[in-house]
Formats: C-alpha cells, structure tokens, sequence
C-alpha cells in the first residue's frame, strides 16, 4: 500500500488505544480532525503571469489549549500528510506539558523553484485565505519544512495589516526583532540534542565514542550536527537532497559549515567519501538520526539499519511496519512527538513572552528547554519501564492519555 502519514498516525493512534483501553468518545473524537481548510492561493509571478497554489490549515485537537502548528511550503504536500503533522503536534504538546492541541499547514509549491518575491506573495495571500481560522488565542503557525522567521514576519505583517493594530503573537519563530525569542531558530535542534545525551546518559554510552548520523541538513539537522560535535560525539555521515557524505573519523561540522555556505550544500566535501543518499541511513553507528521528511525508514529498509539508536527528529521517518522490524532487531527509537518537541517548547516561550511583552536571555531560555525536554524524557522512559513497552508507546500513552483526560473533564457540547 502507497505510504500515507495519516493512516500510519491514526494506526498508532489505535494501537495505544488498545492498550490502555481508551475511551470511546476520546478515541473517536481524536480519530478526526476538528477543523480542515482547503484554500487556493493566486499568487503573481515575476514573469507577468500568474498560478494558483493550493493551500490547508488543519486544527486537529482544542482540549487542551488554542492549537499549534508549523507551516510547510513543499511540492509533495498533501491534505492526509498536513492532517497527521497536525495530530503528531497535539501528542507532541501534551507530552512535554504545554497547553495547545495541534495544528499543522502546509502549501503545495517547490520554493526551490521561486524567487524570494514569489515566496512572500505567496505567503500573504494564503495568510490572508486561513485569517479565520489563526490568531494567538486561536491558532498560532510557526515555521516547518521550507519556511523560516521571514516568512513568519510576513504571516505576522499581513494579519496585523488586516486586523489594524500588530498582533506579534500570531506566529511564533518570528525574528527577534519583531518579538521573537532568543533561541527559537535553533531550538528543534537543541531539544533533539538535550533528548539524544539523556538517551546516551541512560544506556551507559560514552559521548566522545559515539559516532552519529545524520539525515537532512537543513535547520534542524543542521543544529544538531553542530550542538552534538561540541558536546563531543563524533558525525560520521550526513546527507542533504544532492547527497551524502561519509568520514569514519568523523567531519570537521564547522569546516563542513563553510563548505555549505559556499555550495548550498553538504554533498561534495572534500574531507568525506560522497555516498548515495539511501546507504547514509544504513551506515553502521551508534546514534541514527532522521531530520528529513517523513516515511524514510521503511519495510523495506528497516532491515539494513545498523545503529543502536535511533532519534526522530523528524517527524514521522519510521513507519509502524518498519517500527516492528527494529523493534526485534532491538534498536531503541526514540519517538518524534517526543524528541523534536524542542521547537514547539521554544515556540510557547517565544508566545508567552509576547504575551507579557517581557523578554527572556539565551540563556535562560535554553535552561528551561533543557528542563521540559529532560522532564519529558524521563517521564517517557519511567512509563515505558513500568509498563514494559517501547519510547513511541510509552510516549503515546503520557500524551493520548493527557488529552484523554481533558476531553472528558470539559464533557460535551451541548
Ligand atoms: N514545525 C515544528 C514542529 O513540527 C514547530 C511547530 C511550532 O513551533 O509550533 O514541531
């Protein structure tokens, strides 16, 4: 069967279910989105002509909070993929205890193929056809796969306009400048970090001999190759969409930085061997990481993998096929609702502050990350050793479970 994020999210969705005997109302209630918005967005393009992208917004779950949610700009976006990202963001929030249910947005169009004008129009117009449904009590979007704080600033820039006064707490992972947090950018990676040392800490592995892999180099990848390489670990392969490289002694990340910067690009190192992108993920190691897109460790690849651990932090990479394969080869996975949480957390940062209009340090921001995302990490593991079941599961039922729990004590309308 053709991959479906949606089908594979409402599977884990029923296998926890199962297993602590959800209630009925809740699992149907959570069975379904509560809002799904198809817009078409006419954008002009530089040429003098113009093309209509289409756009969603989808708010999973409210229980717990106004919903939450990043925004992708990707060719290959798809209504169920945009669905399941958002439910992902509703378990993703109450396992690290912050009050929203999720959201999630995405827009088809390859931005590799746009100029950065085409981008911005693009961004306005589909801010202006989801206006209803966002807001900083509402429904706050964030940045995801392709977008970034600038495009924040024009989400920000283009509902004030309409509102008449500014409303900086309509996005999060805006830039500083305009009320962003300290610390935002970098934030999914930090909090991927802070989960693979608790994830060493816990297994008895020494950071300086662990060797990493990594998969997909763009912001979150990116920052966590560089915050893992100072804390010691050795990164041994990397890959971006033009390729992947491999060192056995482990890269030089900053000088690989500059290689970047100059090229657009990791693939072509001249420190590294050049492999092709589906051997990176079989390469012997102890800590594999995906940081791409979703769906790429699979049935037909789980097999080949050969790290001891493995850190979502991406959201979704393995699917439940491939999760009963690595399971019996006794790889430990530690699940994406869980370990990228980090970005959500600095992003709820980043709303409160702007709430109070009150400003927090780096450094202040990155010692409360590293306390929710260790809390959550050891509030997972004690679940999945008292209960003898795996990270995913044990993280699935501290979060279906608080939402579960919030369902039930506000009851139904009418
Ligand atoms: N897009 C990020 C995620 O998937 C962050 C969402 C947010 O900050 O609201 O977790």
């Amino acid at each position: 069967m053709a991959f479906n994020l949606w089908h594979n999210a409402l599977e884990l969705l029923n296998n926890v279910a199962k297993k602590v005997n959800l209630d009925q109302v809740a699992h149907k209630r959570l069975s379904k989105c509560v809002r799904e918005l198809t817009v078409s967005i006419p954008v002009k393009l530089d040429n003098g002509s113009f093309d209509v992208f289409t756009g969603y917004r989808v708010q999973h779950n409210t229980h717990r909070g106004p919903t939450k949610g990043g925004i992708r700009f990707h060719q290959d976006v798809t209504l169920d993929e945009v669905k399941a990202l958002a439910m992902l963001m509703t378990w993703k929030c109450a396992v690290v205890g912050i009050p929203y249910g999720g959201a999630k947005g995405g827009v088809i169009c390859d931005p590799s193929k746009m100029s950065i004008g085409e981008i911005e129009r693009l961004a306005r117009r589909y801010t202006s056809e989801i206006i209803t449904m966002i807001g900083p009590e509402r429904d706050i979007p964030a940045p995801d796969m392709n977008t970034n704080a600038q495009v924040m600033a024009w989400i920000m820039d283009t509902y004030s306009m309409d509102k008449g006064y500014v409303v900086p707490g309509v996005v999060t992972g805006k830039p500083v400048s305009i009320g962003g947090s300290q610390g935002r950018e970098e934030a999914t990676g930090r909090g991927v970090t802070y989960t693979a040392l608790n994830t060493l800490k816990h297994f008895n592995m020494d950071i300086e001999d662990t060797s990493v892999v990594i998969q997909g180099y763009g912001n979150v990848g990116r920052a966590t190759a560089e915050l893992l390489y100072k804390e010691g670990c050795k990164i041994v392969g990397v890959g971006d969409v033009y390729g992947s490289i491999y060192n056995p002694h482990g890269l030089d990340i900053a000088k690989l930085g500059k290689h970047l910067t100059k090229t657009g690009t990791v693939a072509k190192y001249s420190d590294a061997d050049s492999i092709e992108n589906k051997d990176l993920l079989e390469l012997k190691c102890d800590v594999l990481i995906p940081a791409a897109l979703e769906g790429q460790i699979r049935e037909d690849n789980a097999e080949a993998i050969k790290s001891k651990v493995i850190i979502e932090a991406a959201n979704g990479p393995v699917t439940p096929g491939a999760d009963n394969i690595l399971r019996q080869k006794n790889i430990c996975i530690v699940p994406d609702i869980l370990a990228n949480a980090g970005g959500v957390t600095v992003s709820y940062f980043e709303w409160v502050q702007g709430l109070q209009s009150y400003f927090w340090s780096k450094r202040e921001v990155n010692l409360k990350l590293r306390d929710i995302m260790t809390k959550a990490f050891y509030d997972v593991l004690a679940i999945s050793e008292k209960e003898n079941v795996d990270m995913r599961m044990a993280a699935y039922m501290l979060a279906v479970g608080r939402v579960a729990e919030a369902i039930k004590i506000r009851g139904l309308y009418p």
